[in-house]
């Protein structure tokens, strides 16, 4: 695909084709579902499903145990996934490239394989107001088993960190700092540079939580010069199971294994020491997800040049979407966005004055629309911002002005029959 085309794209989510195609079948006016929950989890393209059909047809056999064609075949496939995504998040070499289950895995061996070895009584381990659930609980049980203590930075009013709160927060006294590139109920890119550039002023590790940029930025780690990013495969198109753990190489060369098992052992003895494997299979015991490995990297081959090339449009067809959406909720009176502004990516979180937020969710399913309610894996955020929950629309760039267009209808008579002041302005139109 040289350019962009939202249609063409939309066109390889079998999901969402299948519901559009029963639509039509049932003559109906309204989509039988308008996806837009994907911030959890992203729907799959036919590259991603039938890839699994072919790897359990063609190459099925287990990895790094070449005796025979088959392995090697196997195995070939899973390192060119390893080296796709390499390139894709511009790391130096493979060996900083590790197979997880997703960014809690990556983030839980962060915690358990090096910061339970090195953090000591009173040292600090600095967290965000905003991070999910992944990213503070490894590192709660990680302080409970050291005696480390967390501190947390603060947002502004619009969402973001709050960078006046870096210098305050992150002192001699950090060991690690962790925190989202993007949080997954405020949209916002947060001021990752500067985080990490002060982490390395004060001699602390930086762990930055990719699982809600890497599908709509282009990620380079070098250039931000993190110690680690952790992502997941689930959120940018590809199967679940699967995630990414980047770590610099000296640090991950330094760091014991998470897992003992097959695959991370170089000897085995009953009387001497057991010795490890190089990197990365240092980190990756046991058989790995396989076919899920390769499945990946399906997407990355086709999402890699639509981030890497603005000029595709794929970008910017999300900011129409998220601009339209945006918008659109602005002019329906009862809607209280949870920060100021507009977020930088599609993921619009909001209340409505004198409605149950679950009530809302549950409602816009009867239409079939999906979208999420609840505290979203971030509970000391809603804590934060006095909430006890919100609702959250979450795009992709195979949703279209229609969905939106129809989403907002549907909210408008969600409201209307929940009466009381709901003076709404929805008009049906276009993006330009
Ligand atoms: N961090 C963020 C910001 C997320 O949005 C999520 C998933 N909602 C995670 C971490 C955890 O990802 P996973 O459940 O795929 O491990």
């Amino acid at each position: 695909m040289n350019i962009f085309e939202p249609h063409l794209f939309r066109q390889q989510f079998p999901l969402i084709i299948q519901h559009e195609k029963a639509q039509i079948d049932q003559h109906s006016l309204n989509p039988a579902l308008v996806y837009l929950d994907n911030a959890a989890t992203t729907q799959k393209p036919e590259q991603v499903i039938n890839s699994y059909q072919y790897y359990y047809q063609n190459s099925n056999a287990n990895v790094h145990r070449a005796s025979h064609q088959l392995s090697s075949k196997a195995t070939s496939a899973f390192e060119q996934a390893r080296s796709s995504v390499q390139k894709f998040i511009g790391a130096r070499s493979i060996k900083e490239i590790i197979w997880t289950k997703g960014a809690t895995e990556s983030i839980n061996i962060i915690a358990q394989a090096l910061a339970r070895n090195t953090l000591r009584l009173g040292d600090e381990i600095v967290l965000c107001a905003s991070e999910h659930h992944a990213n503070i609980v490894p590192w709660q049980i990680v302080a409970q088993q050291t005696g480390a203590v967390i501190k947390v930075l603060t947002l502004n009013n619009q969402g973001y960190i709050d960078v006046d709160s870096i210098d305050n927060v992150i002192t001699s006294k950090t060991k690690i700092v962790a925190c989202a590139h993007i949080s997954n109920v405020l949209g916002r890119i947060n001021p990752i540079k500067s985080v990490i550039e002060r982490a390395k002023h004060v001699g602390a590790i930086s762990v930055i939580d990719g699982a809600q940029a890497v599908a709509h930025l282009s990620v380079n780690v070098a250039a931000l010069d993190c110690d680690f990013y952790v992502f997941s495969a689930h959120k940018m198109y590809g199967p679940t199971g699967v995630g990414v753990l980047y770590g610099k190489e000296a640090l991950l060369e330094s760091m014991s294994p998470y897992q003992g098992g097959g695959e991370m052992i170089k000897t085995v003895s009953f009387t001497q020491a057991t010795t490890f494997n190089a990197l990365p299979f240092k980190f990756e015991a046991g058989t790995p997800n396989i076919a899920g490995v390769i499945a990946f990297s399906q997407c990355i081959d086709f999402l890699a040049p639509l981030l890497a090339d603005k000029k595709q449009g794929y970008s910017l067809y999300e900011q129409q979407l998220l601009q339209y959406c945006y918008q659109g909720l602005s002019q329906i009176k009862p809607v209280k966005f949870i920060a100021e502004g507009m977020p930088d990516i599609g993921v619009i979180a909001f209340t409505l004055t004198g409605h149950h937020n679950h009530d809302v969710a549950m409602a816009l399913d009867s239409y079939g629309i999906a979208i999420r309610s609840g505290h979203h894996c971030a509970m000391p955020l809603m804590t934060y911002l006095q909430l006890d929950g919100c609702l959250r629309i979450s795009i992709a760039a195979y949703n279209t002005v229609a969905e939106i267009d129809y989403l907002l209808n549907c909210l408008h008579s969600i409201l209307q029959e929940e009466g009381g002041d709901n003076s709404v302005l929805v008009k049906q139109g276009k993006a330009e």
